[in-house]
């Protein structure tokens, strides 16, 4: 028998028989992982367990928690969806069935829709299904075959799928038991690997997502590697319903959308506008300490600028239309950077000026279709964390990373545990036509971009071919306390804009040059940062951020003047404070100011008011005890100045 030589990721080698499927290899390997494995990786391409190794070859071995296994989990438990579909109504005719984040879905068209008795049902089969072990095997044939077979198997969505694929073409297919369905793979090897799965939900969906072809039957579901993994997500997405930041913007007397005003256009609540004025603060004081200056820019434009920037040629769909005002065309603006490159021409600038960062909360205007729009993350009018900065090639790696650590800065003070920074590359063949014909520029800004984040131990992937047309940029994802992803912001380097606007800055000999510009946003836009903050904190705001941070709850009416005084000395301590006076009952005034989810309650009652304290309590932490109303204010404002992050048992009831 001949033998093959298999390197695995540590760089030992195990020498095995010609035909050993990657299975055998991780049975050699331990039992532990030949349970939990589900895909391997052979020389480079992920490929099935079962499949034999011919030659000698690299091989790793993925279990369901990596992303590769997670994947084909995803992948298989939607085939074994429709298998059960299909056992259970086999005049259901199968269409597609991809994955998503965290979840697969599969369209099918059937006579009646599948109501939630129907989806438990379906569940119970695949567990059925599942248990009974059978073997999924790949095969391969050309798509006219193909054709031929799912004709004959009476699915008329799959003959028309594979109807548009070359008929020479080799395609693949998998089986299990007598269900085949079309895929490319790879997918375990048998059902039993295919453990804690859910199915969740159901809704119409059009055949191809067009409105004049038929409505389908779609179900979501999910699946885990570990029970403990299932759990958590299902925790998850009970929690994102809850903290909805739609939902829950409304309950907290955030913002709201009026049907009069449009749509698109939210209107912030006095509550809401405590925190964007607590977000502005923050960002001026740290803009501030980095050496940047405020500017205020117009709303209305001539539509001259917006030609000279190119927004009128790349942009247009996005902007409203112009309107004439004394026969010019003006246009509510779409973006700042324009009006800060005119403030950095307005007066005339040597090396010695720069770095030159200008700052501003600007406001902008931003045609998105209705279909699009989305609560708080897509609206039609938005107030931008912008700034612009302006340096020299020498400065600009040190700017560059600056403005990365400003937001691992946010991160922290905003208890964000999770983010991403990618970084988008040109791609040569761009030049000229996708992106700006500077080559050597674009490899010297890439290079001193990936120094600055390396030099700043920031961790960040590279996507080539995904950068804006004036230079490299960085996308920033973060995740909520719940694991939901957001875009947060996006880090731009330019070397064009510069140039067509005429910037420049007399260098040491007296010559004229262009400098670099950043565009930056470390705290995006208010509209999608506060929608952020509302699921990522569900509510429970930190002290400093929070619109209402104290509640003077007196247990009667004889107590009122005491109250009263209390919640004016809090006042004028520049507290927000808000003194419950109705007459009901201590306990209900709790629970009110529980359901407003104010941090700090004071109850103040007779007693309180000879020894003139107050009794504290404190949201997820119950009566924390008797304080003079000075030293709680002292405490307050500690808590506050430092934008402390809440009581870590809040922060635990927030995510248990
Ligand atoms: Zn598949
Ligand atoms: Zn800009």
């Amino acid at each position: 028998m001949t033998e093959i030589n298999i390197t695995l990721p540590d760089n030992s080698v195990k020498t095995m028989p010609t035909g050993t499927t990657s299975q055998q290899v991780a049975d050699s390997i331990g039992s532990g992982l030949a349970r939990a494995v589900v895909v391997a990786r052979i020389d480079g391409n992920l490929t099935d367990l079962n499949s034999p190794l011919e030659q000698d070859c690299s091989l790793e071995l993925f279990t369901g928690d990596t992303p590769e296994g997670h994947d084909t989990l995803l992948h298989s438990t939607a085939h074994l969806m429709a298998q059960a579909v299909k056992e259970l109504f086999p005049a259901a005719k199968v269409t597609i069935g991809p994955t998503i984040e965290n979840g697969f879905f599969y369209d099918f068209d059937v006579d009646v829709p599948f109501s939630d008795e129907v989806l438990a049902r379906i569940e119970q089969k695949m567990k059925e299904l599942a248990k009974s072990c059978q073997e999924i095997v790949r095969t391969e044939m050309s798509a006219g075959d193909a054709v031929k077979m799912f004709d004959k198997m009476g699915e008329p969505y799959k003959v028309e799928i594979i109807g548009e694929i070359n008929p020479e073409d080799v395609i693949s297919a998998y089986t299990q038991s007598d269900f085949t369905d079309l895929c490319r793979g790879p997918h375990v090897s048998n059902t039993k690997k295919i453990k804690y799965f859910k199915l969740l939900s159901t809704s119409g969906a059009y055949w191809r997502g067009d409105e004049n072809n038929k409505m389908l039957q779609r179900i979501y579901g999910t699946v885990f590697a570990s029970k403990n993994a299932l759990k958590t997500h299902l925790h998850n997405l009970e929690e994102a319903k809850k903290r909805d930041h739609r939902k829950l913007g409304k309950e907290l007397h955030i913002f709201a959308f009026d049907e009069e005003v449009g749509p698109g256009l939210p209107l912030w609540l006095p509550n809401g506008t405590v925190m964007i004025e607590e977000l502005e603060q923050l960002a001026k004081i740290t803009e501030r300490k980095a050496g940047y200056h405020q500017v205020r820019t117009p709303h209305l434009t001539k539509g001259t600028l917006y030609e000279k920037s190119g927004h009128l040629d790349h942009y247009k769909d996005s902007m409203y239309p112009a309107m004439d005002i004394d026969g010019t065309d003006y246009y509510v603006k779409p973006m700042n950077c324009p009006h800060h490159h005119k403030i950095y021409a307005a007066t005339p600038k040597s090396y010695r000026d720069l770095p030159v960062r200008l700052a501003e909360y600007g406001t902008c205007y931003r045609y998105e279709k209705s279909g699009q729009l989305f609560g708080l993350m897509r609206v039609r009018s938005l107030q931008m964390n912008d700034a612009h900065i302006y340096c020299t090639k020498e400065q600009f790696k040190k700017e560059f990373l600056a403005v990365c650590n400003m937001y691992l800065k946010y991160f922290e003070i905003f208890g964000i545990e999770k983010y991403s920074m990618r970084l988008s590359l040109h791609d040569t063949k761009g030049l000229g036509k996708k992106y700006v014909n500077e080559p050597e520029l674009w490899l010297e800004t890439e290079q001193w971009v990936r120094e600055a984040l390396q030099e700043g131990s920031i961790e960040f992937t590279e996507v080539p071919g995904e950068a804006a047309f004036y230079g490299p940029k960085i996308d920033v994802q973060v995740w909520s306390a719940i694991g939901k992803e957001f875009t947060l912001a996006t880090n731009q380097v330019d070397f064009a804009i510069p140039e067509k606007f005429d910037l420049t800055y007399t260098d040491e000999h007296g010559s004229d040059k262009t400098p670099l510009c950043i565009h930056r946003a470390p705290l995006g836009t208010h509209e999608r940062f506060i929608g952020f903050l509302i699921e990522h904190f569900g509510g429970n705001f930190p002290l400093w951020l929070a619109p209402i941070q104290v509640a003077v709850l007196p247990v009667s009416d004889k107590i009122l003047n005491y109250a009263s005084e209390v919640e004016t000395t809090l006042r004028e301590a520049g507290i927000r404070v808000k003194l419950n006076d109705r007459a009901d009952k201590i306990g209900a005034k709790i629970r009110q100011a529980e359901l407003e989810k104010i941090n700090v309650m004071l109850i103040v009652g007779e007693k309180e008011e000879t020894n003139k304290n107050v009794s504290v309590r404190r949201r997820f932490e119950g009566d924390t005890g008797l304080y003079p109303l000075n030293d709680l204010i002292d405490q307050l404002n500690e808590e506050i100045i430092n934008r402390r992050l809440s009581h870590s048992k809040e922060k635990e009831a927030a995510t248990e």
